[in-house]
């Protein structure tokens, strides 16, 4: 007998171990029973025999781990951190294609002569034509492999097997456009038609109708189907929509001497433990340096993981990569299916493929030999995940690279805090890159006083005479506006009813394009209402404005611009067609939320306009300056990125802002002695590590009951080393119809951390639902 650990979803069963008749490898899935029912669990290290109750493991599902081993010791490192259990960190590992599940269902569906041997037994309880659990033929067949004989089965063509576990599998259909004549007098068209016939004519190839249904009506197109100019027609999204471009090939770069520098002294640690910080303007080459260095892991035989933010995964990104690396690159992004997802997952394991590129959790790629991680745009609040387990992948990027003793860079043009003081205290290594490359200057920053308008203008006169010259000089615009949606809130001007979510008491936005007022925390909507609900007025203010409206007042201040609003609204495929049409000079002005800050890189943009550089300083958040410093930055690095040099338009009401007047002078290292100041007086990170636990009940009198009570009894003492804020509401006290208090803790190290938390867990024994974040990015 062979008795092992094995971890489920809720951790390891405390009280008993699981045996084998055979051995099982280590990081393979297993079946176990629990509470009379099977569970998914993955088998962990041999255990001796001891005291322990012994359950049998009811099958093992892989004769070869399915997460390697450096995988669990990470898990373990992962568990232990961020307070939970090992399950769900490894669970967090396994493609969701390996999430089995054990209550699938299976019915007879082949012929019921001839049927091969082994799957007889199967027969002989499905032929009555009840469909079966894979739990309960186990009562019968307590001895067969039987997951393993149903997918055999499955595939043989015998029965069929229904999950209740929703994989994303479905292939996806769109409708797509093709052009079918061109010969025709476009002057006879309509109007309507004739605009919707200019955004079609430039497309070579078929593409998805839903990249141009926000500017053109669905009868307009069908009108042009009834002329026979275009076809439209069912077609299934192709697996790879981001990846391939057929004609990208890789540029012949010679790399300057800032480059060249920076790459000697990161392969200065070559194969060992590192952690590098490239610190580089936008544009100032670093991607170039990455692929430099990823060549040279390659040709030493190792293995490489490229994280990016998901934002960040551009066409564009990708292209470079697929034309310096094509076969050797793994692409993990969230546009994939599962089963796409897990090819590309098992090319890796199998070593097929030695570069993982994809967003945060390709940090759990299988990948053997690994050599080097980077992370680009490190200090990307995206890399935060904020469901269980809520891991930072840039943390777990440098865990790892340190269990495997492989080099790790860390890229960004503006640095997170934790990092640049990881430099100033001589923890990582700084590689500067201050210039770009051919000596093209960083674009020069106007900021605008908004506060001087007698009526608050939404595009000033400024920012639209320098869009005004561009149009005129053919050159391209981006605007940026942090706001999706129309208004940010409806209000009645007769009774002040201000228009709230249902679930969250707090105001909703106002969606012109469907008429919707909709909810930015839970996603609640209805159609915006004609009166008022409290008094049946007609007539309502409306809120902030979001990038709708600013569509709306460009539309009208610039007609024959080719405008395109690109924000989460507007479907995500579209990201493909943007940049083609911005690369052709299709668009003259991008309009967009911080969805285009990054990764972009258009030699005819001249001009970047902030329209409102304030929506990201006003959220009641201790990152707010550090966030608004960022996105500043990243989208005024946009502009001027060949020899026409760029502008920079910041519209704001806070001009003296510390964060805006750095951001202007693109001045980084600044901005960071600035704010790293500020956080040290308030014992915020870097200087000391933070925590909260967050307490939710839909009962408010229950939880504020609770809440009295943690203060009172369960609260550790505070100390120098441990400062503890609450319990007291969130910044957003109901979301969802639940309330909510939250108790942030400020520690100065891990430790100070892990033991407040264990304090308060086992001391204060409460049925209330809580989460426990470590390192947050957020305390909203
Ligand atoms: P970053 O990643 O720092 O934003 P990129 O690597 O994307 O910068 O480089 C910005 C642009 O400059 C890209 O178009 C890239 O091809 C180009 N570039 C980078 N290095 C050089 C170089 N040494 N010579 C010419 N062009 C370069
Ligand atoms: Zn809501």
């Amino acid at each position: 007998m062979f008795y092992y650990k094995v971890a489920l979803p809720l951790g390891i069963p405390r009280d008993f171990c699981y045996s084998s008749k055979s051995k099982i490898a280590y990081g393979a899935r297993v079946l176990v029973p629990l509470k009379g029912k099977l569970m998914l669990g993955i088998c962990l290290d041999e255990q001796a025999a001891g005291k322990l109750r012994y359950k049998p493991i009811a099958e093992a599902l892989d004769p070869e781990p399915v997460i390697p081993e450096d995988l669990i010791t990470l898990a373990e490192w992962m568990a232990n951190y961020y307070h939970c259990t090992i399950g769900k960190a490894l669970f967090a590992m396994l493609p969701a294609k390996l999430h089995i599940d054990v209550d699938s269902e299976l019915s007879w569906i082949g012929p019921i002569e001839e049927i091969p041997e082994e799957f007889q037994c199967l027969f002989e309880v499905l032929k009555n034509s009840t469909p079966k659990s894979i739990s309960s033929l186990r009562q019968s067949f307590p001895n067969l492999p039987l997951y393993q004989l149903a997918e055999a089965a499955a595939a043989a063509g015998f029965i069929k097997i229904t999950n209740k576990l929703r994989h994303r599998d479905k292939p996806k259909i769109q409708n797509y456009i093709k052009i079918v004549s061109s010969s025709f007098d476009e002057n006879s068209l309509p109007l309507k038609q004739r605009e919707a016939w200019e955004l079609i004519k430039t497309q070579i190839h078929p593409f998805p109708m839903a990249d141009i249904s926000n500017y053109v009506s669905y009868s307009c197109l069908k009108a042009l189907v009834k002329k026979g100019i275009i076809e439209i027609f069912p077609k299934e999204v192709p697996a790879a929509e981001l990846l391939k471009n057929a004609a990208s090939k890789a540029k012949n770069i010679v790399l300057n001497s800032a480059q060249q520098q920076a790459i000697k002294e990161i392969l200065e640690d070559f194969k060992q433990f590192r952690v590098h910080l490239l610190y580089g303007v936008t544009g100032s080459g670093k991607t170039e340096i990455y692929i430099e260095i990823i060549r040279k892991y390659l040709e030493a035989g190792k293995s490489v993981i490229f994280l990016i933010p998901e934002i960040a995964l551009t066409p564009q990104m990708l292209d470079r990569f697929d034309s310096s690396f094509g076969d050797e690159l793994a692409v993990l992004h969230s546009q994939l299916t599962d089963s796409q997802r897990f090819a590309q997952w098992q090319k890796l394991q199998k070593g097929e493929c030695h570069i993982a590129l994809g967003a945060r959790s390709a940090i759990f790629a299988p990948l053997k030999n690994l050599g080097l991680i980077i992370v680009d745009e490190e200090h990307e609040q995206s890399y935060k995940q904020d469901s269980i387990p809520r891991y930072n992948g840039r943390d777990l990027a440098i865990v790892r690279a340190r269990n495997n003793n492989a080099q790790i860079i860390l890229g960004s043009a503006t640095p997170s805090l934790e990092s640049w003081n990881n430099y100033l205290l001589g923890k990582y290594k700084i590689h500067y890159l201050l210039q770009r490359p051919l000596n093209y200057g960083l674009p020069s920053v106007k900021i605008l006083d908004l506060r001087d308008g007698e009526s608050p203008e939404l595009i000033t006169p400024e920012l639209i005479s320098a869009i005004a010259m561009r149009m005129e000089n053919k050159e391209q615009v981006i605007l940026f506006q942090n706001r999706r949606g129309y208004s940010s809130f409806v209000q009645c001007l007769k009774c002040g009813k201000l228009i709230t979510c249902p679930n969250c008491e707090i105001s909703m936005y106002y969606h012109r394009d469907r008429e919707e007022m909709q909810c930015h925390y839970c996603g609640s909507f209805f159609p915006v209402p004609r009166r008022c609900p409290s008094c049946n007025a007609f007539s309502f203010a409306y809120g902030a404005p979001g990038t709708q409206k600013v569509e709306q007042n460009l539309r009208i201040l610039f007609p024959m611009a080719k405008i395109l609003r690109l924000d989460s609204d507007s479907s995500r495929t579209n990201l493909r067609t943007m940049y083609q049409r911005m690369k052709n000079r299709e668009v003259d002005i991008l309009l967009g939320t911080q969805m285009i800050t990054k990764g972009l890189d258009f030699p005819n943009v001249t001009l970047v306009g902030i329209i409102n550089a304030d929506i990201s300083l006003n959220i009641p958040d201790f990152r707010a300056a550090e966030r608004t410093f960022q996105l500043l930055t990243q989208v005024a690095g946009r502009s001027g990125r060949a020899d026409k040099g760029g502008e920079v338009i910041i519209q704001t009401y806070n001009p003296e802002h510390y964060a805006i007047q750095f951001a202007g002078k693109q001045d980084f290292e600044g901005f960071a002695k600035a704010e790293i100041a500020f956080r040290k007086r308030l014992f915020y990170p870097p200087h000391y590590r933070l925590a909260r636990i967050l307490f939710q009940h839909n009962d408010l009198q229950e939880l504020c009951k609770e809440m009295n009570r943690l203060q009172k009894d369960a609260l550790p003492t505070q100390t120098e080393s441990l400062m503890i804020l609450g319990p007291s509401p969130a910044p957003f006290s109901k979301i969802n119809q639940l309330y909510r208090y939250h108790v942030i803790l400020k520690g100065k190290t891990p430790h100070d951390i892990k033991e407040a938390i264990a304090y308060i867990i086992e001391g204060f024994k409460t049925k209330l639902h809580h989460q426990i974040d470590i390192d947050p990015m957020m305390l909203m």
